[in-house]
Parts: C-alpha cells; structure tokens; sequence
C-alpha cells in the first residue's frame, strides 16, 4: 500500500536560503520528497493543503542552545539537582511541547542531568517533541560551573574518559564549560576552567569520535582558547572582564576567519529581566558586542539558553528572532541563521533546516512575511514534525 503523499502549498517559501514564489512542497513517510516552485499542478493522489496566498513556509527553527531538564522558574537550578528522575523528566517532556508548539523543531540541549535527555528522546515520540541534539551533563571543573549536573572531570585521562562515555551512550556533542559562569555559586564567569592542552584534547577526542563540541565561554581569556582549540561553536562569546566586558578584536577576527560559530544568547520574555545578575550589569554593552558579532561577518546561530530563569521560559526562541534583528541582522539573514546555518552548526545538515528533497519534513507555516517584519516568526498558522500536523 502506498504511504500518503502530502503535497502543502503557500504562496511564499523561504526554503532556508533563498526567498521563492508559489511553492509546493511534497511530503511522504515523514521526509520531503520534492519541492516545486513552477506552479505545478500537486500529483492527484496527493491530499493537499493550501495555506494561500499570504502564507510562508519554511523549514523548522532550530535553536542552538536550550536546557529542556531546567523549569525555567527562578528555583530551576535547584530542581534540576534535587528533583527525582521522573520529575526532572516530566519538566523536559513538557518543555519539549512547548518548543515545538513554537515552531522550533530541532533543539541542540547543552545541558541535562543524568543524560536525562537522551531518555526523553527514546521514550517521547518525534512527534510530541523537537528533534535534539544532545550533549549530556556539561564537562566542568570539580566544584565549577553547573557541576551539579555530574559532569565534573579534571585530568587527561578522565577528560578523555568523559568524551568517550558520551559517544557509547549515544550524545551528539560534547559540551564544556571553558569559563565559569554566574548561574553557580562559588563560580566566577570571569575564571577559566581548563587550560589550553585539556581544550584541544577535549575537541581532538570529540571529533575523532564523530561529535560536536561546543564550549561555555564568558572569560576573554577562555574564549581566545576555546577558538584555538578548534572547538565547533562558542556560546554566549561574552568577553566579560572585571569592570563589564571588552570584546578582542583580534579573537573576532580569528573567528571569521575559521568560520567557527558564533552561539548568540538572545531571547528574553517581554517584561523580564535577562539573567543572571553579572549579565544583567552588563546587558548593554552585551548587546553592542552581539551588533559588533553580526557586523563582522561571522557565522552566527541563535541560541536562547532556555529554562534557566523566568526572563528565558521555552518556547522563548521567537523573541530571539526579533533580538537578532533589532540588533542590526537583516531579517532574511535572522532566517538563515535560525534554519540551514543553525543546522550547520548543530550537525545536522542537509536533513534539517532546508526544503529538499530528502530532507526532514519539520516544517513551519507563518500567516505573513518574516522578510518584511521578523515578528511574523510569532504568526504560527502550522508546525510539521515529521510530517505531521502538530499545530
Ligand atoms: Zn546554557
């Protein structure tokens, strides 16, 4: 028996790359089998929807840097250390909900407790929940940032150790924290974690064993080594110092030049602080290093860092979108980055974030032009995942 052969069309596709007229894509077996944009007629066994004229449709978002175990209340940190396995699990499968509901339908989750997320991926169907990429409890120094979430590791052979266990057990990235951060008391985001030799043997045994590697990086210091080490994306890229920050000019540059990403902390709700304290001092001058991020020409993914306070709830991803592009990103650039080049960045390319043939039918359908006006990311008419109807 022949599986059913969706054909969806809109009069405006944006397909991860370029902005197209009149698109039909066609859907079977949860994968895209081909898009159209000659204003064919759909194959007449297809069951077809229309979402006219004014409609948008493209791929899923994707966001870089999420914490599905974190509930994303002011006690979210210490939930997430004391909470039973199945609460812990009952806050992701719930944050996984509402992502999707969003229109975010790849998450990269740099942070769980107990590989918790690679739970909720086996027993959550893909259609209750984003697709996730997932690093595990973060690598952290004895005592350091978020080591309550059981990745703390210091010496070669344990660092190598450490990669090792999350390859057997199936994560996708590793994920390090290079500095400190402001979440963790007794944690300065000012010190460095490792040094330079632990970094690169870190990110030599992850990509040796096929995965990613991303590293925390607030300290200036910690994020010239992480560049160095080859790491594939830096988040936050902060450059905090003792007085506020002070972006390196010359660590920028190494960046373009390498084509590292860039992992953007953007995404507040309206009406909330940003978060954590150190930040909340810092915010604006925050701010003109992520203009100064954009203006260079590097490669940027946005990542929202949600759950781990009430200012950064999940779902939160389209006021990241509105973020990038008040802060100088053309909006059709904002697309790109939260599509093709966040699933670049993620390592899932080719299968996520673009309308072709093969690739994974998540897909978003707005109500008008993200091109015109970048809030249109808010104007959720339909969410695939899978290639099903999830909203
Ligand atoms: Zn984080």
């Amino acid at each position: 028996m022949r599986s059913e052969l969706l054909a969806l069309r809109a009069g405006h596709v944006f397909d991860g790359v370029d902005v197209r007229q009149s698109g039909m894509v066609l859907v079977e077996d949860g994968v895209i089998r081909d898009v159209d944009f000659t204003g064919a007629p759909p194959p007449e066994y297809a069951t077809v929807t229309d979402f006219g004229p004014d409609a948008w449709l493209l791929p899923g978002l994707i966001d870089a840097h999420v914490h599905l175990c974190w509930d994303g209340t002011d006690d979210a940190v210490a939930h997430v250390t004391s909470d039973d396995h199945e609460t812990v699990l009952e806050t992701a499968r719930a944050a996984a909900a509402t992502t999707l509901t969003a229109g975010v339908t790849t998450v990269r989750d740099l942070g769980d407790r107990d590989y918790l997320t690679l739970a909720l991926r086996e027993q959550v169907p893909p259609t209750q929940r984003p697709d996730i990429v997932a690093a595990g409890p973060p690598i952290t120094a004895p005592g350091g940032h978020c080591w309550f979430l059981g990745g703390e590791t210091e010496g070669a052979d344990a660092l190598r150790a450490a990669v090792r266990e999350r390859a057997e057990r199936g994560c996708d990235v590793v994920k390090v924290m290079a500095s400190g951060g402001a979440m963790t008391p007794g944690s300065s985001a000012l010190d460095q974690q490792y040094d330079r030799s632990d970094l690169r043997l870190i990110a030599d045994e992850a990509h040796r064993l096929g995965l990613g590697v991303a590293a925390h990086a607030h300290a200036v210091q910690a994020i010239a080594d992480v560049v160095d080490a080859g790491f594939d994306t830096i988040e936050h890229f902060s450059f905090f110092t003792p007085e506020g920050v002070g972006l390196r000019q010359e660590v920028l540059d190494e960046v373009v030049r390498r084509g590292t990403f860039v992992s953007l902390t953007v995404g507040i709700r309206p009406g909330k602080e940003p978060t954590p304290p150190a930040v909340v001092a810092r915010f604006a001058a925050l701010m003109d290093i992520v203009a100064k991020v954009i203006a260079s020409g590097a490669r940027v993914v946005p990542g929202t860092d949600s759950g781990i306070s009430p200012g950064k709830p999940h779902g939160v991803y389209p006021y990241g979108l509105i973020q990038l592009a008040e802060l100088g990103m053309p909006n059709r650039e904002v697309l790109r980055c939260a599509t093709a080049e966040a699933a670049k960045a993620v390592g899932r390319a080719g299968r996520k974030g673009v309308l072709l043939p093969c690739a994974d039918a998540d897909l978003l359908v707005l109500g008008s032009s993200p091109v015109d006006d970048i809030s249109a990311v808010a104007d959720i008419r339909a969410v695939y995942r899978a290639g099903h109807r999830v909203r």
